[in-house]
């Protein structure tokens, strides 16, 4: 779902921190003047996507370490 701008109502690429406040380029640079004090839409959605797969991964490892785990044990009781 695309953020709309507060002002204009054009998506919005920026987001004022701990505030559900969003801002369309033009506005960010209107009303704040620097938008570096700002939070980039898009990195930040970028980010999330990046931490939920490296979340992902760790978890696909540990269900595959589990998994040798089990096979490793299941050897064993072949002895
Ligand atoms: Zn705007």
């Amino acid at each position: 779902m695309a953020k709309r701008c507060i002002i204009c109502g054009k998506s919005a690429i920026y987001r004022v921190k701990d505030t559900p406040d969003f801002y369309c380029e033009e506005c960010a640079e209107e009303s704040f003047g620097d938008v570096t004090m700002l939070i980039n839409v898009e990195e930040e959605a970028q980010r999330l996507k990046e931490f939920l797969k490296q979340r992902m991964e760790d978890y696909l490892e540990e269900e595959e370490g589990v998994k040798k785990k089990k096979k490793q044990d299941d050897d064993e009781q072949d002895d």
